[in-house]
């Protein structure tokens, strides 16, 4: 148990300094714990959620500030579920251990918990789009009740 959990905490670390270094994003405290949140989580975090992991406190501002520069480097999206707050998703990882690049994925929303996941949609699905358009990417809301409230495992 203590094993596993090791592993998974520095496989988490390796994973958010490569994810750091890949983009040419300096090393800081809050980078990386907002990284290894977004990382573990299996379903998109809203702000709240996130401040609320950040074991130690740091202000709004900073949060929004790293949350923007994640966004600005595609590290994260940011998912509008119509809940009165946006959730954040890491964009290379999809939830579920499901690990690609997730330009085009679904958004699945649990009616019962309202957790969205980012889960993955089959390549190169054809879309009937008109003449002239270019397809570049897809993103889909799935509405429905997720594993966990359906077979009760929180
Ligand atoms: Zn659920
Ligand atoms: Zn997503």
């Amino acid at each position: 148990m203590l094993q596993k959990w090791l592993r998974t905490y520095f496989y988490g670390r390796i994973m958010e300094h490569k994810i750091l270094s890949r983009e040419n994003i300096r090393t800081t405290a809050i980078r990386l714990k907002l990284l290894r949140i977004l990382v573990n989580s299996e379903y998109a975090l809203t702000f709240r959620d996130l401040n609320d992991r950040l074991e130690q406190q740091f202000d709004r501002v900073t949060i929004y500030r790293t949350l923007n520069t994640f966004l600005n480097h595609d590290i994260i999206h940011r998912i509008v579920d119509g809940a009165e707050s946006k959730k954040y998703a890491m964009s290379d990882i999809i939830s579920e251990g499901y690990k690609g690049h997730s330009k085009s994925h679904m958004h699945f929303k649990c009616e019962r918990c309202n957790k969205v996941y980012c889960l993955p949609i089959p390549e190169n699905e054809s879309l009937d789009l008109p003449d002239g358009f270019e397809y570049r990417s897809c993103t889909t809301m799935v509405k429905g009740i997720c594993k966990r409230c359906k077979f009760g495992n929180t």
